[in-house]
């Protein structure tokens, strides 16, 4: 199977490249939402650690492992002191898999399901407890009803501090297939792919080929709607014809009417047709043909017509 492209998470200030795969970030996407949808009025908040590889100024996040909380003290990410011990053990690990790639813990996750995306007092302490090198990330997710999944990585800065009450850059986590083939937030950002593979120490397999995160990243163009103000001259030109074709056909009725009074008149000013008015309507002979016209009833209406 062909291997996604990663993804570069260009966040303004970062003093390393943060680059990750679509597969590693959708495996924490769906077990946050599914958290999330898991119970009413915001669901369960969920954690677990990223695992990836670093050097040469580069931090992959290829892979997650789900911490077991057991929401001692509620719905919300907060550790038991048996919880500790499992993500003590867990970091201690190392994130080795028989068989596997050899990966390394390069930071952690949780979702926020009832609040921002932000690093709390107790989330630092966390990060600065189990991940204190300079090159570990934390990754907060936060669920939406009806909509992609937000978030944002943290990291530390040049001086080891941490920008904790926001993330540099947020972004959006789409489902995989949505996602891929990684092409989706470079193409939105108008960002070509990077052209040279990045050096990555002590890595047999190729280097993958990377992608961009860079401005606010959108998910892909929306269908364009048709803008109601282009639309309108045409719309215009069209009931301007129509109310003349309806001015002119009435101009038509009008003339024509009035010719035939004429006629009529010119008529029974010389005799040809007598004319008397006959209960309520107005009954025409002709004299030289004997021919009755009635008007202006119509002729069903005129005696002799046919049953
Ligand atoms: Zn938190």
């Amino acid at each position: 199977m062909a291997k996604a492209k990663n993804t570069v998470w260009l966040a303004p200030g970062i003093p390393f490249q943060l680059e990750y795969a679509p597969e590693a970030l959708e495996h924490v996407r769906r077990i946050a939402v599914e958290a999330f949808y898991s119970m009413p009025r915001g669901g369960m908040e969920v954690g677990g650690i990223l695992l990836g590889r670093h050097g040469n100024g580069l931090v992959e996040v290829l892979n997650s492992v789900p911490i077991e909380c057991e929401h001692a003290s509620g719905p919300g990410f907060v550790l038991s002191p048996k919880d500790h011990t499992k993500l003590a053990a867990l970091v201690a690990g190392g994130g080795r898999q028989p068989g596997g790639p050899e990966l390394r813990v390069v930071g952690w996750f949780h979702s926020h399901t009832r609040s921002g995306i932000f690093l709390s007092a107790e989330d630092l302490a966390i990060h600065e407890r189990y991940f204190p090198e300079p090159w570990q990330v934390a990754l907060v997710v936060r669920p939406e009803h009806g909509a992609p999944a937000r978030a944002g990585f943290f990291f530390r800065g040049t001086g080891g501090s941490i920008r904790s009450e926001s993330t540099a850059l947020e972004f959006k986590l789409q489902t995989l297939a949505h996602a891929s083939p990684g092409a989706v937030w470079g193409a939105a950002a108008g960002i070509a792919p990077t052209s040279e593979p990045l050096p990555v120490a002590g890595v047999p397999d190729p280097v993958p080929e990377v992608e961009t995160i860079e401005s606010p990243p959108e998910p892909p163009a929306p269908v364009p709607v048709i803008p109601v103000v282009e639309a309108a001259p045409r719309y215009l030109l069209w009931l301007t014809l129509a109310l003349g074709l309806v001015a002119l056909i009435a101009m038509a009725g009008f003339v024509y009417r009035d010719t035939e009074v004429k006629v009529l008149r010119e008529d029974i000013r010389r005799e040809r047709l007598r004319a008397r008015e006959l209960e309520r309507r107005l009954e025409v002979e002709r004299k030289a043909h004997e021919a009755q016209v009635a008007r202006p009833a119509p002729p069903a209406e005129q005696p002799g017509a046919s049953q």
